[in-house]
């Protein structure tokens, strides 16, 4: 039987659209509109575009959107000194520093210099605590965007056995540390992993974060499985014309897609999720600023 593909695209849409009427809520009842600001060092081209998708989105959904630009050689100094404009707006509810920083500045100090309640990467280490410990953080977009697909799937995810791929910081631990909330059997695989395929195939939840292209493939995955492939990897496309390229994810998805349950396509699976779960967090991170109800359904 075939898998269901689950529809990143739209689902992130639905979550946007939640979003934006949840901030309508929010300006006419209370006169708040979140805002969010984005803090850009350098010019790296591919962190220049997510930027700009994430300005477009923000207003999209109706909040205002703080873009800060600096130029390659701004000093640690000089960015600790505007984090700590940003922290003190109260305009400013949700406060990301995209990554990669140049190599000069210390990212982890620029990081934790955010205003944990801002926070809406979840990278803070006040942050990671409080997800290690099942209290209230603000969670890492991309595992929360996994989480809500797989919540949506799933319903209860209560007893599943888990495995995740990969131990980022980013991905693979709050991933995991997610699904340990959500009451399931957890297992972080990665690259020093004994036996991999097996430890894959007793798994109701695959979670690939790894970075390597079709790699796990379908006779990896045990029949009816859900697969959320969050990998993104540019491979040649002889198929397409010279030196042409397409995305591929960490699953070998048309292997994977004939055993699976359901599974995430790539492109349009877990990685429109991403910035809408960025708005949603800049959401919750305003209601929680102003003592309001959070929105349903948009938080781990
Ligand atoms: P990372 O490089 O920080 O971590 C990769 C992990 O994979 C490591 O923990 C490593 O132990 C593990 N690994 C490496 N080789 C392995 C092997 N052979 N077997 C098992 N495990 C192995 O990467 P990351 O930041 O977590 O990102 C992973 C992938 O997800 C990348 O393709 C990235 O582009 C993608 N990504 C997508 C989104 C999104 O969809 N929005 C967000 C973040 C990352």
């Amino acid at each position: 039987m075939a898998a269901r593909i689950i529809d990143g695209k739209a689902f992130a849409a639905e979550v946007r659209a939640k979003v934006a009427a949840h901030v309508a809520q929010l300006k006419e009842k209370h006169g708040i509109t979140p805002g969010l600001a984005v803090v850009l060092v350098g010019e790296d081209p591919a962190s220049r575009v997510y930027v700009r998708s994430k300005g477009r989105q923000t207003v999209e959904v109706g909040m205002n959107s703080y873009e800060h630009k600096l130029p390659a050689g701004t000093t640690e100094e000089e960015l600790l000194g505007l984090i700590g404009r940003l922290n003190d707006d109260p305009a400013v509810h949700g406060i990301l520093v995209q990554l990669p920083l140049p190599d000069h500045l210390n990212e982890a100090l620029v990081i934790n210099a955010i205003n944990p309640a801002k926070d809406v990467d979840g990278f803070h280490i006040s942050n990671v605590g409080l997800l290690a410990t099942g209290q209230k953080a603000m969670v890492p977009c991309t595992p929360l965007g996994c989480l809500m697909m797989l919540r949506d799937v799933h319903g209860d995810l209560s007893g599943l056995e888990a495995v995740v791929i990969g131990r980022s910081n980013i991905v693979g631990k709050p991933m995991a540390q997610l699904l340990l909330r959500d009451s399931c059997t957890v297992t972080i695989a990665h690259s020093r992993t004994r036996d991999l395929p097996g430890v894959v195939r007793r798994a109701d939840i695959v979670v690939a974060a790894v970075g390597r292209p079709e790699m796990v493939p379908g006779d990896w995955i045990r029949p009816g499985a859900t697969v959320i492939d969050v990998g993104i990897n540019r491979i040649d496309a002889p198929e397409k014309g010279e030196g042409k390229t397409r995305l591929v994810g960490d699953v070998h998805f048309d292997s994977a897609a004939r055993v699976a349950g359901a599974i995430t396509p790539v492109p349009g699976g877990v990685g429109p999720m991403t910035i809408a779960c960025l708005l949603a967090n800049t959401l919750t991170a305003c209601c929680r600023a102003h003592g309001l109800p959070e929105p349903e359904g948009l938080t781990a």
